[in-house]
């Protein structure tokens, strides 16, 4: 009975969602193309149907030209936490509502954030490579060392969701302690960790061992770790990412890895992905992987429910359960 509403999914994702949507009665129109759609091609499609509301992805620039072909669309629900590819400002304009899928994949990227601090100090990836490059002759007492994290300083960038999980997991499980910095200091994660709060970031490299990074990609986060900021980590330390690619100056990561201004770097998401800094990939000091923190069958499939739960809130009259606001 809802068959005249219609929604367009900029690219397949976990169907559970989609089967919700379904449900509803809802018209949806999934692309068929095998990858991002370009801003033409998002645009075309989006003039085809009077869609009454959009499911897009995080590698979908979402602006007022996108809007303007989409003029019946009420909601665009995004298919992350993250929604710097939203303008939300022309949303705003266009009271159009947008959305995300907080929460669901917290504790999948924690995790996975873990794996990548692990995986660094202990060298997996490198001494993976080597085994398998038939270089393995024998033990040796002192190949591929690497570095305990008892006791160790790990300083969190952004204490929010992510970055609090990160830190219990690294308190109790690994113990190590733990300083952040955030914009707001964070009573609970103190509590839960004796976390000692830093109102700068400097204070946070300057001493820690581990730096892992959890803000959101704002304007006053873009390049938040500079040439400068590198410059005053130690030596030893290391830096893993899972926010966002931009949040770091790639470039500069190069340089600082390059000349032993810090000892190694874990990076899920790039400044322009897909593409690599020049150097990112053949340093030997360096996990990279495809942003791949929130993939896990589970948590992905979830985010398609909270996606489809947004948009059927705003086209049943509701406020949807994860509203983003400017
Ligand atoms: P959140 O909003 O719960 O936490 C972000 C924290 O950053 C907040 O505590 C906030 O106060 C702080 N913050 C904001 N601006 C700041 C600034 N200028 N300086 C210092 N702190 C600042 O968000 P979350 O759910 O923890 O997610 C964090 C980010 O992780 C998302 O925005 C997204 O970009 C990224 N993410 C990446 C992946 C991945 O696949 N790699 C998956 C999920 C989320």
């Amino acid at each position: 009975m809802n068959e005249q509403v219609k929604i367009f999914v900029t690219r397949r994702i976990p169907l559970a969602g989609i089967t919700m949507l379904k449900e509803k009665g809802y018209g949806v129109v999934m692309s068929e193309k095998d990858g991002v759609l370009t801003k033409e091609e998002l645009k075309s499609a989006l003039l085809v149907e009077p869609y009454d509301a959009v499911l897009c992805l995080l590698t979908d620039t979402i602006d007022a030209e996108v809007f303007a072909a989409a003029p019946h669309a009420r909601v665009f629900a995004n298919y992350a936490v993250g929604y710097n590819n939203i303008d939300l400002k022309a949303a705003k304009e266009k009271n159009i509502i947008i959305t995300n899928t907080p929460g669901v994949l917290t504790e999948t990227v924690a995790e996975y954030t873990l794996a990548m601090i692990m995986a660094l100090t202990k060298r997996i990836v490198e001494s993976d490579s080597y085994v398998r490059a038939g270089k393995f002759k024998g033990w040796e007492p002192e190949s591929f060392l690497g570095v305990d994290l008892r006791g160790k300083t790990l300083g969190i960038l952004g204490a929010g969701r992510i970055g609090s999980q990160v830190a219990e997991r690294a308190y109790r499980g690994l113990g190590m302690d733990i300083i952040y910095y955030d914009v707001k200091a964070n009573s609970a994660l103190e509590a839960a960790t004796n976390a000692i709060f830093h109102d700068a970031p400097e204070g946070v490299l300057k001493a820690a061992d581990v730096v892992s990074v959890h803000v959101p990609l704002l304007d006053s986060t873009k390049h938040l770790i500079n040439k400068e900021r590198l410059a005053i980590m130690k030596p030893s330390a290391y830096l893993v990412n899972t926010s966002r690619g931009l949040v770091v100056d790639e470039a500069a990561l190069v340089t600082a890895l390059q000349e032993g201004t810090i000892k190694g770097a874990a990076i899920d998401v790039f400044e322009n992905e897909p593409a690599l800094a020049p150097g990112l990939a053949t340093l030997p000091n360096v996990i990279v992987t495809p942003h791949i923190a929130s993939a896990t069958e589970g948590t992905r499939s979830k985010m398609s429910e909270i996606a489809a739960a947004n948009i059927i809130a705003v086209l049943e009259g509701q406020t949807p359960p994860n509203l983003v606001t400017v």
